[in-house]
């Protein structure tokens, strides 16, 4: 029998961890549960909402409806001549299953260790990480449909995968659950070296040919000495994303501040540092009441105690006001805002 709970709290479901309750609240192991969550929702009239790891999301007020807690768990696996196909419930924590998957001696998500979260909410904003996306390893997944109950496939063709975002970020959030998503790794390694970080660190381990594992030591090594860590001092990450601007608008603003760093995409525009941007205009390490900037990382946003989801918005939006009126660049944010 399912329990449904009421007006419960949800800020400590969440890394950034500022307080408000769900009018109502479920956690979901399998899909019988999810069935009978959703059929409770429709009995009531009720909105539903995922919820994973909550480390990308800012609670602003209490949440109406019902919020879907997913504890769906799976993993099967199923190897070909060169590849491995791993199908991950969607519940399944990401970090754990890249650790597994590395230890295994298969390839393809070292690069994105550590990033917290679910495997299910990894599509949503095709989460990346020092050079890799994990479209680059996505295979299939599998959708529930709240409004027609119905369980939809999508590969890669279907989910409009970019950079942090997808269709279930846009047309489909909040309508869908990613129940399963199915990942295609290799037997044979085919390692990203590209990020400066990533060539320093292996360099300080005095690795010349790098494997898999070291990739994946490396990367816990820089984000864990790089990124204050949720345990420790509340933040959902990244709180605003890379402005990817056009060739003519980077040759203007690289004219006038040429030491802004700036990274050429394959398709002709230009993706710049939001971090360098909001640093220029001063915010790292500011204070605004109980929340602020972090002091090392001006990308992330940080909850010092006690701070409400509407303050961080607040200071969310003096930071996009100055960096537009300085640069004459809108700051997206990333983080979704419930
Ligand atoms: C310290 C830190 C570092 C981070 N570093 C990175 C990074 O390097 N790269 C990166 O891309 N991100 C990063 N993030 C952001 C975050 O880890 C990812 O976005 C992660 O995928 C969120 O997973 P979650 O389970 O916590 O999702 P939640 O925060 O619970 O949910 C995020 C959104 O996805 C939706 N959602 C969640 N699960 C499902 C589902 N099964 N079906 C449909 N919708 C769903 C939710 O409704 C919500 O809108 C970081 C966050 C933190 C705190």
């Amino acid at each position: 029998m399912l329990n449904i709970r009421h007006h419960i709290g949800l800020g400590e479901l969440t890394t950034f961890g500022c307080s408000a309750l769900a009018e109502h609240a479920v956690v979901v192991t399998n899909f019988q549960d999810l069935q009978e969550a959703v059929a409770f929702a429709h009995d009531k009239g009720l909105a539903m909402r995922v919820l994973g790891s909550g480390s990308n999301v800012l609670l602003t007020g209490d949440v109406s409806g019902l919020v879907i807690i997913n504890h769906m768990h799976q993993r099967a696996e199923c190897v070909d001549r060169r590849d491995v196909h791993i199908r991950f419930g969607s519940g399944e924590n990401w970090h754990d299953a890249v650790t597994w998957t590395v230890h295994k001696g298969w390839s393809g998500m070292e690069n994105l260790a550590l990033i917290p979260g679910t495997v299910g909410a990894a599509p949503m904003q095709n989460i990346g990480a020092y050079g890799v996306e994990q479209a680059s390893i996505f295979e299939e997944l599998e959708a529930f449909h709240f409004d027609s109950g119905e369980i939809r496939k999508y590969v890669a063709a279907d989910c409009d995968f970019g950079y942090r975002t997808s269709v279930f970020k846009r047309e489909l959030r909040d309508k869908v659950m990613i129940t399963s998503v199915t990942y295609r790794l290799s037997l044979d390694p085919k390692l990203v070296t590209s990020y400066r970080d990533v060539q320093e660190e292996l360099a300080a381990m005095s690795i010349i040919e790098p494997t898999t594992l070291d990739i994946y030591n490396a990367v816990v090594s820089v984000r864990t000495r790089k990124l204050p860590d949720p345990r420790i001092i509340g933040n959902a990450g990244s709180f605003f994303m890379n402005p990817v601007i056009t060739s003519e608008q980077a040759s203007q603003l690289l004219e006038k501040h040429p030491t802004i760093p700036n990274y050429p995409q394959a398709d002709g525009t230009v993706k710049v540092a939001a971090g360098w941007l909001i640093e220029q205009c001063g915010w790292k390490g500011a204070r605004h009441g109980s929340c602020g900037v972090h002091d090392r990382q001006a990308l992330v946003l940080v909850n010092h105690g006690g701070a409400v989801g509407s303050e961080v918005l607040e200071l969310a939006e003096n930071i996009q006001r100055s960096v537009a009126d300085t640069f004459g660049i809108t700051l997206v944010r990333e983080v979704n805002v419930w």
